[in-house]
């Protein structure tokens, strides 16, 4: 799948479940609070292929997200690219093949989704609001390159940058401040699931099952069968899946935000 997809996938899971606890769990959230989970969620539904580098020196390559603070997101995905491709060695059995770049491996899996996830809470909980600020910035940024790709591209990194630097300001100034963040961990865990969910319709799959060896594979790549997976860059995914992604995401805003809406011009529903 190709970004714009997966970051819109991230949104629309995330303002789907937010609906479904607002509905049936009795669970609302702020405006803010809901703007801010699905940025992050669908920055985090980008996060996982900041394991596909390119040429930092040359400022060449590398996926869109990769490209979304310029050579200082390269420099970062080089780094996860490196760590990937160690740790596929540290861990491959004897029928896995070789591979020279660590893309669609560590990242790509249910550990890995865990560790960001609670990482991301745990950093926030110790380092309280700069933690926040600083891990906003960084997914804001990751969805608008995703959300807005053809924006994004013709503004620049430099644009993107300072766009995501003002709105994780302005969270900050209006985020309360006397408490812990759960909800920005489990929007990035929840995004990098979706991503790797995202993924598994593809041809080339991920490997899901990893650490769990099977047939002397650790590192087995799990994917729908030719014939029904989605081709990246198709029109059944930069057509239908979108729209129907799109559709979701706005079915959900509407059905969270209409009664408050209807509250304030004193109709009820
Ligand atoms: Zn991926």
């Amino acid at each position: 799948m190709m970004g714009p997809s997966h970051a819109l996938s991230g949104a629309a899971v995330w303002l789907a479940g937010s609906w479904a606890l607002d509905q049936f769990a009795d669970y609302h959230q702020t405006p803010l609070a809901l703007a801010v989970g699905t940025a992050v969620c669908a920055g985090g539904a980008l996060f996982p292929d900041l394991d596909l580098s390119g040429k930092v020196t040359r400022n060449q390559g590398g996926a869109t997200v990769a490209r979304t603070f310029g050579v200082f997101s390269l420099f970062i995905a080089e780094v996860m690219e490196k760590i990937s491709l160690g740790v596929y060695y540290a861990t491959k059995l004897s029928r896995d093949p070789r591979r020279n770049n660590g893309h669609r491996t560590l990242t790509h899996t249910l550990p890995f989704t865990g560790l960001v996830g609670w990482g991301t809470t745990a950093l926030c909980a110790h380092y309280g609001k700069w933690a926040v600020v600083s891990i906003l910035f960084f997914m804001i940024g990751l969805a608008l390159r995703g959300l807005f790709d053809e924006w994004a591209e013709r503004a620049g990194w430099v644009i993107v940058t300072l766009a995501s630097a003002a709105a994780a300001w302005f969270t900050f100034a209006n985020l309360p401040g006397d408490r812990g963040y759960p909800l920005i961990g489990l929007a990035v865990g929840v995004g990098c699931f979706v991503h790797i969910l995202g993924d598994m319709i593809t041809r080339a799959g991920v490997p899901i099952l990893w650490p769990i060896p099977i047939k002397r594979r650790m590192w087995l790549m799990v994917g729908l069968p030719n014939g029904i997976a989605l081709r990246t860059g198709s029109k059944a995914e930069v057509i239908v899946l979108r729209a129907a992604l799109t559709a979701l995401a706005a079915l959900a805003a509407v059905g969270l935000v209409a009664p408050s809406v209807l509250h304030r011009f004193n109709i009820e529903v």
